[in-house]
């Protein structure tokens, strides 16, 4: 009696499914989903896609276990799933919601899966059992994983908010210029080399925490060969390549910004001369001094070998005494910094 009636009522219960299909995604239903993984600060490329299921996502085991330097074995005859990353010990099945984490049986919040023949696995469940930290933007569909415990630039990415704004498949070179035994412009004890420098790294810094992947030509005090500088942002494929110098003139009076181009006969594409307008006109407006314009410089190595969008900016006169006094402040170099910053940013939007 008892099994008849469930029998019955697993009869009704099927006849629901099946009769009354919901339109669109069924509740379980695995569906394909174009979101961000950024692992540790970077990109991470997902060459076979993320699913969701649940609104849980899953992430290609492979993938899962290079960004957390973790070992697995797939083993498809009993469609079991291992992995393996220093004392720590994950096992489950396709289309279980059971995995063995050591010693203990943990419920999932979704189920393994194949798609395309990629063994798929719960992102967070899989990572944080592995000790990394998880964060979910839903501003900027981004999923973010820290395998080192860093997650202050979570809330930096987050605060992009929208998925435009986030620039992480963007790559800027920034060249601080001079360095090692050519110190530039040198002023009383002040070396061009050195404000190049520290300009540079506040603006790697601003640039990093809106998710640009940013390359230096150099991070030190050493030589570094123009051409080389050039083929750095070349191999890299780089979207803008950024020159940080400081000027100097005979005419000690002479203060203010320019910033220097390549120029191009192709006005149609985003190019240097179009980088200096925008570069020029953030310098200019925060640092509320004198406006030398944008300049084209046919000769200038950095600017004419390198294939992207490519600019020198001038960010004063070391030989003006009053301009150098300001030069050298932390208060000049962050807003510089955050001129550069806004300019980059503005730029990448072309
Ligand atoms: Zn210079």
């Amino acid at each position: 009696m008892l099994l008849k009636k469930f029998t019955a009522t697993l009869f009704l219960f099927i006849l629901f499914i099946v009769v009354l299909p919901v339109s669109g995604q069924n509740a379980g239903d695995y569906i394909q989903v174009d979101i961000n993984l950024i692992a540790d600060g970077h990109r991470v490329d997902a060459e076979e896609g993320f699913l969701c299921q649940n609104d849980i996502v899953l992430i290609p085991l492979h993938t899962l276990c290079s960004i957390l330097g973790a070992s697995f074995t797939w083993e498809p005859d009993e469609w079991k799933i291992s992995i393996l990353s220093e004392d720590k010990k994950l096992v489950t099945y396709i289309a279980s919601q059971n995995c063995a984490n050591g010693d203990k049986l943990e419920r999932m919040p979704a189920r393994p899966t194949l798609h395309n023949g990629t063994v798929m696995v719960p992102l967070r469940y899989m990572a944080e059992s592995l000790g990394a930290a998880v964060f979910w933007s839903q501003e900027t569909r981004s999923v973010m994983v820290s395998t080192t415990g860093e997650t202050e630039w979570f809330s930096k990415i987050n605060r992009g908010k929208t998925r435009e704004n986030i620039h992480i498949d963007k790559v800027v070179v920034i060249d601080p210029g001079h360095g090692g035994s050519n110190p530039g412009a040198v002023y009383g004890n002040v070396n061009e080399k050195d404000l190049n420098l520290k300009v540079s790294k506040i603006l790697k810094d601003k640039l990093t925490a809106s998710g640009v992947t940013v390359y230096m030509t150099r991070t030190d005090d050493r030589d570094v060969g123009l051409y080389t500088r050039a083929e750095i942002a070349n191999k890299l494929n780089a979207d803008l390549f950024i020159s940080i110098h400081h000027n100097a003139s005979p005419n000690t009076s002479a203060q203010g910004v320019m910033t220097l181009y390549y120029p191009t006969a192709n006005d149609k594409v985003f190019n240097g001369k179009k980088l200096a307008q925008i570069v020029q006109k953030h310098l200019v407006n925060s640092l509320k001094t004198r406006d030398w314009g944008i300049i084209p410089r046919p000769n200038l190595v950095v600017i004419r070998q390198t294939r992207m969008p490519a600019v020198i900016a001038e960010l004063g006169y070391m030989t003006n005494k009053s301009e150098l006094q300001r030069l050298v402040t932390d208060d000049f170099q962050e807003k510089a910094a955050q001129a550069l910053h806004s300019a980059v940013m503005e730029a990448l939007q072309h």
